[in-house]
């Protein structure tokens, strides 16, 4: 077994590294508070080459593996969650399914804008009755003269309403118990996106509520065979998955940066609180349990590269960090004592941002729901 990273993923690690530092640290908590989307910072990332790292390069993208793309995304979130699911949705969920279902025209037609960052697509599948029960799609898309005509609702979508949003790709009902999954440009008539939803966590995230009424697209719009859209977004879905497995660890790990530290600076009873036993055990199971899902996340990753199935890996990585972070902040916070509580500690954001790691693509239910079925249970 070889555990070492390529040279190329040391890069960027390094670079993604310094990026946060440099750029994403000074304003992550600024832009939290006035719930303000990261525009300058996005343009910035596109011109690394990180709004479409693992895109091929023939469509704009740098090119890069999966196990990069985990890199960048856990680097990223160890700083500032907003900033990173504002990457990883962009990625994973919304230039993705035009990458692996696109016909060579769409990618054509939307991939270089999308891989340089230039603008952001969302991923449009959950609705107000079909969350966890992502199959319940009511939304529909009737094929009328040469058009696709859409009417429904979808919530929570990150990224739909940027002012650099391009599109949105939706599952639709296009016929009885037959999902397809179609692409809806920004500015279509019909198609309305909510002002952003005000949230606990990631406030400077962009997420909205879409109502589609009579919403005409090209018939061309279809993505992939019609019919096969439930397919299409369980491998979405998967693929999610390794990017808000690394959001986890780094999440977790950015919450031990800051409670290692607080911990070696703050005094109590004449000596600094790591000296207490108490307080460097909560750090020794912090550090431990980030080193698991660091390897259950690249592991996943790295199958993915490989052409092997990862499903079932990926499920497992984003279950255990989604938790293994939960239980990092509120450790790290606890190391914070009060002051963790005020928002001028950063650590009060990270927690705040974290539990939606339990929520988002699968609950932690949901995860556990396919790690069964993988199990053969
Ligand atoms: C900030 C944010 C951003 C998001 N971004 C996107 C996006 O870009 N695109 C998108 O499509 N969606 C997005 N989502 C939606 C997200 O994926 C859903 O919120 C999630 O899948 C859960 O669905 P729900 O909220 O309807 O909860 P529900 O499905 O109603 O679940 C409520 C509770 O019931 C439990 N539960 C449900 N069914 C079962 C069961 N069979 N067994 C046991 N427990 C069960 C759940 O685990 C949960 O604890 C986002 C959500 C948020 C909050």
């Amino acid at each position: 077994m070889n555990f070492d990273l390529t040279p190329e993923q040391e890069l960027i690690r390094d670079t993604v590294r310094q990026f946060a530092k440099d750029r994403v640290a000074p304003v992550a908590a600024e832009l939290d508070r006035e719930h303000r989307f990261p525009y300058d910072l996005v343009a910035e990332l596109g011109e690394l080459g990180l709004m479409g790292l693992p895109i091929p390069e023939e469509y704009g993208g740098a090119g890069g593996d999966t196990v990069s793309y985990a890199i960048a995304i856990e680097e990223l979130t160890r700083i500032d969650s907003s900033v990173a699911i504002t990457v990883a949705a962009h990625t994973s969920l919304g230039t993705m399914p035009i990458l692996i279902f696109g016909s060579e025209e769409q990618r054509k037609q939307w991939l270089p804008d999308l891989a340089s960052g230039r603008r952001l697509a969302a991923f449009g599948l959950t609705e107000p009755g079909a969350g966890s029960d992502a199959g319940a799609t009511r939304t529909t898309a009737e094929l009328r003269d040469g058009r696709w005509v859409v009417n429904g609702a979808k919530m929570f979508i990150t990224n739909a309403g940027t002012d650099i949003t391009s599109c949105v790709t939706i599952t639709a009902l296009t016929g009885e118990n037959e999902v397809s999954n179609i692409i809806v440009p920004n500015g279509t008539p019909g198609y309305e996106i909510s002002p952003p939803m005000e949230k606990l966590g990631w406030r400077a995230s962009d997420t909205r509520e879409l109502s589609f009424r009579d919403a005409g697209v090209p018939e061309g719009n279809l993505l992939g065979p019609r019919g096969k859209g439930f397919q299409q977004f369980l491998e979405i879905l998967d693929g999610g998955r390794i990017s808000v497995g690394a959001m986890g660890v780094g999440l977790a790990q950015g919450a031990y940066d800051l409670a290692y530290a607080y911990a070696r600076e703050r005094e109590q009873f004449g000596r600094p609180i790591s000296s207490f036993q108490a307080v460097q055990f909560r750090l020794v199971d912090m550090a431990t349990e980030i080193e698991a899902g660091r390897n259950l996340v690249y592991r996943a990753a790295w199958l993915k590269d490989q052409g092997r199935p990862f499903a079932r890996d990926a499920a497992m990585a984003k279950l255990y960090t989604g938790e293994l972070s939960n239980r990092a902040v509120n450790s790290a916070l606890q190391i914070h004592g009060g002051y963790g509580y005020m928002d001028e500690f950063a650590i009060s954001r990270l927690y705040r941002d974290q539990k939606i790691l339990e929520i988002g693509e699968g609950t932690n239910e949901v995860q556990r729901m396919v790690i069964a079925k993988h199990l053969g249970l």
